[in-house]
């Protein structure tokens, strides 16, 4: 930073008539809604008509909470001076009984947060200046509507919520004013707001104010400058409240950042018929089409689209659904405003060269845009916008490539449901799609009851009339979301986007009766609390009961094609998978893993057809003598080979990683009394001698006990039959002329010794099949695992042994942090809210640890032997995050579990992107 200069001081950034202090990169200082309001009215290309306007920065925002909630000094003065230059654009004056100028406060952090902090409407409006309104527009009805909805804003975001005041019985100012609202309409018989006459909202007003000073203890402010500085005060008090804190939890967003304020002009989409407001996005954030698309109400302001007060109808045919169909589209009924606004948004998404969500209202046939940013959009959306902007030639292939959030492609690989099985259902009720993929789970009617069913591991679907941000912890925590009001654009349909949850809103044929936790179909069927329920995002359905989901067909969808072909060509990481069966292998190939990181032998004493070879394990494990054991490993081997050779077949041409067995012995050990006693008759030995060996296995701390390696030191013919199977394999299919790469994996190794006392067995073995199957060669890599901390350190004497390394990373952290990966659930998220750690180390590797033992492990191995082959194995290599860093290492690989392939895939493209445009 400079020297204290003037400049430094600004603490407020203008905009309007053509020009803009701010622009679109400054949003750290001016959040995302002020740079970008700043980049609209200003930018020579853009020049949009903006209602003016000042952006109060974040700066101010910090000041504010580290000088006790308080000002630096000069804001006042700046904020003035800036209100005069709205007033001389406006040609009207702040608080002047004859025309009233009113403005807007409206917050914006750097990232968007919807509906995290409110925004305050129509301040300006008193009992005096309301009579200079009236006048001026010559409509009683406009001025009082903007005055009781100014009253209800007040009270309800700058005196309760930023006021800090909590609600009695949790009913909030807001609602007991929205059941004033009600109770009016009922009595005059009408159902719309906008059927209630002039001089109702005058009383409204009245009973509005007096409703604020019995139940918050404190007056409506007449005075328009209290009112400023009051809502300009309340967005900052709302970057601390309870929802932000929790948002900005979900989402990582940094608590130091802080919120701008944004003051600006109103304008009025509720002065009648020729005047409107909504919301479009350029590009549809459901299934990302090509197409304007968007929602508007006649007659409306603000919030009334995104708050599902009224169905809102659609801005053209595009954007037409199901409950829209039959409404008039802006199109038709405003044809000059709505050409307009589509080449206002053309220019806009040329100009950012990304999908815009817009907000715009008309005054009285007048357009006017008050806001823009990148818009949110579900995976799908994402790599359809990404390859289709690629083709267009807006975006590079690798600005394609950064569109994706890896963790978005998860929502291509979402679950669907059987159509044919969906077929055979009858839906019970029918709402809109807004977000994608289908769910099941037990119906919970509150969000604090869906975040406690979901700790308790229940699998819940959150059902409301509908979503505000007091929901956003349960609707995180919910398989789905389900809501009987609101439109494409509501709260719920927003942040199940951003999320890519299943959501369906509108659904208006159900009756939910939240109090009573019950929910009533349009044939009059209830459900209740803990009723399991079925829902298609992306058909809007819903069905009684548990329909079975099944996975969708990835390489069916072009755009992903595109995308992953662009992909390939960038990264540099391979990516391999986990997988121990030929079935999970191929399934893996189809999502593109390059080989096998990591098949573990063990498994084929799990599960399925395991019966057999798990008995001759156990025959093994309990044989007292060499001979014993020897004959038992004899009728085991050919099991090995058999399960082996498959899963190499399948992986014709790929490297396939194979682990020597790793768990500890008893882990085997039967428990049932029948097994046991088949296991006695086998080995010729009583239950008395049966149970001292069973015993004599028993370990106190097996994790750190006889497993890995050892097992190979203690019992060598263990290693044999293994590595005599592993090589078999290869050189049957060798011999087929396939082409088979097994690397032969040692696992929980601590030194060079070890791996050198194996190798002698390998070494044997290997000559002994080139015989037998007479053979001059079978390729194949001898290596280990990393997963003790000092084989990390003493890398560089194992690599005179090994050819490869494969980083077990979940070992590696437990054994880094002494952490057992079994439980840490006991303290973890503890943890984590003291901010002791980060993230879950399980999750995401943690760099400036374990990561370094990483790195040393890399350079030292690499030291001795530069051609080592190095890579990862365990839950980390589908982390997006870690597989970034492993691309910084160097490595060759990641592998990850089949589902976290492309994943994986994707993010080390973008790894290699990141390599090239950082800067020095
Ligand atoms: P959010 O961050 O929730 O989107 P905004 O600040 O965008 O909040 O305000 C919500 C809505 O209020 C806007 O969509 C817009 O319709 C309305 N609004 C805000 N400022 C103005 C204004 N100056 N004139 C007219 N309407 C406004
Ligand atoms: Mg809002
Ligand atoms: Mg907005």
């Amino acid at each position: 930073m400079a020297t204290q200069s003037k400049k430094q001081e600004k603490h407020v950034y203008f905009f309007g008539g053509g020009k803009a202090d701010g622009n679109e990169s400054m949003k750290n200082l001016l959040g995302g809604k002020g740079a970008n309001l700043a980049e609209m009215a200003g930018h020579p290309d853009l020049k949009l008509p903006v209602p003016p306007g000042f952006t109060i920065t974040t700066e101010v925002c910090t000041y504010y909470y580290q000088h006790k909630k308080t000002y630096p000094k000069t804001l006042n003065s700046q904020i003035k001076d800036s209100v005069k230059q709205i007033e001389k654009l406006m040609g009207k004056k702040f608080g002047n009984v004859k025309d009233p100028l009113l403005l807007s406060v409206r917050s914006g952090a750097r990232r968007s947060m919807p509906g995290m902090m409110d925004t305050v409407l129509n301040i300006g409006l008193n009992d005096e200046t309301v009579k200079g309104l009236i006048k001026v527009t010559g409509d009683e009805r406009f001025a009082y509507d903007a005055y009781r909805r100014l009253v209800m804003m007040y009270a309800d975001v700058v005196i309760e919520k930023a006021g800090g005041l909590e609600p009695a019985k949790g009913i909030g100012i807001r609602r007991i004013m929205d059941e004033k609202l009600s109770e009016l309409k009922k009595e005059k018989g009408v159902e719309l707001d906008t059927e209630i006459e002039a001089k109702d909202l005058k009383k409204l007003v009245k009973e509005f104010k007096a409703l604020t000073k019995k139940y918050l203890k404190q007056e409506f402010p007449e005075n328009p400058w209290d009112q400023l500085m009051g809502g300009v005060g309340a967005v900052f008090a709302s970057w601390n409240g309870k929802r932000a804190i929790e948002y900005r939890k979900i989402e990582r967003i940094p608590e130091e950042w802080g919120t701008a304020v944004n003051v600006q002009a109103m304008v009025f989409g509720n002065m009648g018929d020729s005047s409107c407001t909504g919301v479009a996005f350029t590009r549809n954030p459901g299934n990302g089409d090509n197409h304007f698309y968007g929602e508007y109400l006649v007659n409306a302001q603000g919030e009334d689209v995104v708050a599902g007060i009224r169905t809102p109808a659609p801005i053209n045919n595009a954007s037409k659904n199901d409950h829209s169909k039959k409404l008039i589209t802006l199109e038709k009924l405003m044809p000059a405003q709505y050409k307009e606004l589509d080449e206002f948004q053309k220019r806009l998404e040329s100009h950012y060269k990304d999908m815009q969500d817009i907000e715009f209202t008309i005054e009285k046939g007048k357009l006017y845009m008050l806001q823009c940013r990148v818009g949110k959009r579900n995976g799908v959306a994402a790599v359809k916008m990404a390859t289709d902007m690629y083709k267009e030639k807006l975006i590079t292939a690798d600005e394609a490539i950064m569109r994706v959030g890896p963790n978005q492609l998860v929502e291509l690989l979402l679950p669907m449901f059987d159509h044919m099985e969906e077929l055979k259902n009858k839906p019970i009720a029918k709402g809109l799609p807004a977000g994608p993929g289908a769910a099941v789970g037990r119906l919970v009617f509150e969000s604090s009851d869906a975040v406690e069913w979901a700790s308790r591991g229940e699998k819940v679907i959150l059902v409301r009339e509908e979503t505000s941000p007091e929901d956003v912890d349960g609707m995180h925590k919910a398989q789905a979301i389900i809501t009987s009001k609101g439109g494409m654009t509501s709260h719920a349909a927003l942040v199940a986007r951003g999320w890519g949850k299943c959501c369906i809103v509108g659904c208006s044929e159900i009756e939910i009766r939240e109090h009573e936790k019950l929910l009533i179909t349009k044939e009059g069927k209830k459900f209740h609390e803990g009723d399991w329920v079925s829902l298609n995002g992306t058909s809007g359905l819903m069905y009684e009961g548990v329909l079975e989901l099944i996975a969708t067909d990835l390489n069916k969808n072009k755009s992903y094609r595109s995308l992953m072909k662009l992909v390939d060509k960038t990264k540099v990481l391979g990516v391999r998978t986990n997988a121990d069966n030929p079935k999970d292998a191929l399934q893996a190939a189809y999502f593109g893993a390059e080989g096998i990181g990591l098949f573990r032998t063990e498994h084929m004493f799990y599960g399925e057809g395991s019966e057999k070879p798990l008995f001759l394990l156990r025959k093994m494990i309990m044989s007292d003598t060499l001979e014993e054991r020897k004959s038992a490993l004899d009728e085991l081997f050919k099991f090995v080979k058999k399960d082996i050779k498959a899963t190499l077949e399948v992986m014709d041409g790929k490297p396939v990683t194979i682990r020597l067995l790793d768990p500890p012995l008893h882990e085997f050990v039967p428990h049932d009394k029948e097994k046991l006693m088949a296991l006695s008759k086998e080995l010729g030995v009583s239950m008395s001698i049966l149970n001292r060996r069973i015993l004599a296995l028993h370990e106190n701390n097996p994790m750190l006990g006889h497993r890995g390696v050892r097992l190979g030191v203690s019992y060598p013919e263990i290693t044999e039959m293994q590595v005599r199977a592993i090589l078999e394999a290869a050189g049957e299919l060798i011999k087929d002329g396939k082409h088979a790469m097994p690397e032969i994996m040692v696992p929980v190794t601590m030194g060079k010794h070890e791996l050198q006392h194996q190798k002698v067995i390998v070494d044997r073995v290997y000559l002994e099949v080139l015989k037998k199957l007479k053979l001059k060669k079978i390729a194949y890599l001898y290596g280990t695992m990393i997963e003790i901390p000092r084989a990390a350190l003493k890398a560089d004497s194992m690599a005179e042994v090994a050819d490869f390394f494969s980083f077990g990373t979940n070992d590696l952290t437990q054994m880094s942090f002494g952490f057992s990966r079994d439980d840490i659930g006991g303290f973890l998220p503890q943890y984590l809210d003291l901010k002791l750690l980060p993230d879950d180390p399980f999750v995401t590797i943690d760099q400036s640890g374990v990561g370094e033992l990483i790195k040393i492990g890399v350079e030292r191995g690499r030291k001795t032997k530069p051609q080592l082959e190095v890579g990862i194995c365990g839950e980390h290599g589908g982390d997006a995050e870690s597989v970034k860093f492993c691309h910084r290492l160097g490595m060759n690989y990641v592998s990850c579990s089949p589902y976290r392939v492309p994943i994986a895939r994707l993010a080390a493209a973008q790894a290699a992107i990141e390599d090239k445009t950082a800067t020095f």
